[in-house]
């Protein structure tokens, strides 16, 4: 495997920043993920920082006090830089050479003791993209989901004939991918009820969130060059949670023949931590188990190593608050929890299959998984397939109804990996708020 197990995954380490060593943060010493952040009401330039505990630590504050000075130059002038795209596009070496200075740095016992000045709280802090990205792809991996929503749409006929064999994306929007907690304009565009024989252009009535796991681009591939599955990983930086914001009235009449559009592209919102495969290692698992009957991969989608630990466990959560809970102080409601291990294609197969044809990935771009939904009820990761197009509503805690979201609904995505001898890690939250009109 590209990634193995080391010293910074031991769950017996501790941190000097007490929460990190908390069994429920999401950030403990064993995770690392690293964000960009500036503090908060100021307009300086943002920088790198590493979660940890509630806590960032901040990267350039770090190399100015020369606590970074053994890491080759590469490394220390990625640190200082305003986005992670440097240190995406560095070999895997370098970066786990910076993972282990980083941990070294956090633990407990570290002689020197470094300075508080290090540290800046995560409440006095704006978390900002990660990453310049330059392209995004979103992805269809889910098969419950791909099957649940061909239902809805085509009900003879669910499953295309392709979907087995095909990773299936289509280019999504860069320019409007935008951080966690950034407030959501809902979408106006041409909308034709099943009973019109016209289109209006209305603002969405069908405003749905979509659950997804997003995967940032770390080394890049030239033009004409084709990535091996068995080095896919190799090009993958690390993880962040995604809600693919969905106008599903917008996306109904427009999406035949070439796909979504402006049902999508409005507004897609990633989680601010990115968490590296690195720190994923302890959570690798089997690539989802084709059912007996279903098409073999081809051949250049298809790898033993991928096989046996192509598969992340990772549970994901989708909760909602609604402007009236909020008042209310109730508690957000839980929408689904489900499990990334059940997605019909793995990272590597939809990395290797979208630089099959000779397209270029560059370090930032972001490729996202697709609505991850499993078989169970209760784990659908959106609401056309929770209420089923709103045939069938769901009630909030308030009595509210919901076949789709309101004005002033927030929806917070939230996930996290455990696995017997390893500390948790997890995700962080990916939160937006529906505007009102
Ligand atoms: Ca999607």
């Amino acid at each position: 495997m590209t990634y193995t197990i080391n010293a910074t995954h031991n769950p017996n380490l501790r941190s000097w920043v007490e929460l990190a060593n908390q069994p429920n943060t999401d950030f403990p010493i064993q995770n690392l993920p690293f964000g960009v952040f500036r503090r908060q009401d100021s307009l300086e330039t943002p920088r790198i920082g590493v979660a940890i505990g509630d806590k960032i630590l901040d990267l350039a504050r770090c190399y100015q006090l020369s606590l970074l000075s053994e890491l080759p130059e590469q490394v220390q002038i990625a640190c200082t830089a305003p986005n992670l795209n440097l240190l995406m596009g560095m070999e895997i070496t370098p970066r786990l050479a910076l993972r282990h200075r980083l941990s070294q740095l956090l633990q407990a016992d570290t002689q020197p003791h470094p300075p508080a000045e290090i540290l800046i709280s995560m409440s006095n802090a704006e978390l900002l993209l990660p990453a310049s990205i330059g392209d995004y792809t979103d992805f269809y991996a889910s098969i419950f989901h791909a099957s649940n929503v061909g239902k809805l749409f085509r009900p003879d006929n669910p499953l295309l004939p392709n979907y087995k064999y095909v990773p299936i994306a289509y280019h999504g929007r860069a320019s409007s991918i935008v951080p966690s907690d950034t407030a959501i304009k809902r979408p106006s565009g041409q909308i034709k009820p099943p009973a019109d024989s016209v289109p209006k252009f209305a603002p969405s009535q069908m405003l749905d969130y979509e659950l997804e796991v997003g995967f940032f681009v770390g080394l890049g591939n030239q033009p004409g060059e084709p990535i091996h599955i068995d080095q896919a990983e190799a090009h993958i930086f690390g993880l962040c949670l995604v809600n693919d914001w969905s106008a599903r009235d917008i996306q109904a009449w427009e999406y035949q023949p070439l796909g979504p559009f402006l049902a999508k592209s409005f507004a897609t919102t990633i989680s601010p931590w990115v968490v590296t495969l690195e720190a994923l290692t302890p959570f690798r698992c089997p690539a989802f188990s084709r059912p007996e009957g279903d098409p073999q991969p081809l051949t250049y989608l298809s790898s033993p190593s991928d096989r046996s630990l192509g598969g992340i466990n990772i549970t994901l959560e989708v909760w909602i608050s609604s402007a009236q809970m909020q008042q209310q102080g109730i508690q957000p409601w839980l929408l689904s929890r489900g499990s990334f291990q059940q997605m019909y294609w793995t990272l590597a197969q939809m990395l290797t299959h979208h630089a099959s044809n000779g397209c270029n990935l560059r370090p930032g771009d972001l490729l996202a998984s697709g609505t991850v939904s499993g078989a169970e009820v209760g784990s659908q990761g959106c609401l056309l397939e929770i209420t089923q197009r709103g045939s069938q509503p769901i009630t909030l805690p308030t009595g509210e109804i919901r076949k789709f979201l309101a004005d002033g609904d927030e929806v917070i995505l939230r996930g996290y990996c455990e696995s017997a001898g390893y500390n948790r890690i997890g995700f962080g939250e990916c939160r937006g708020r529906i505007l009102n009109c």
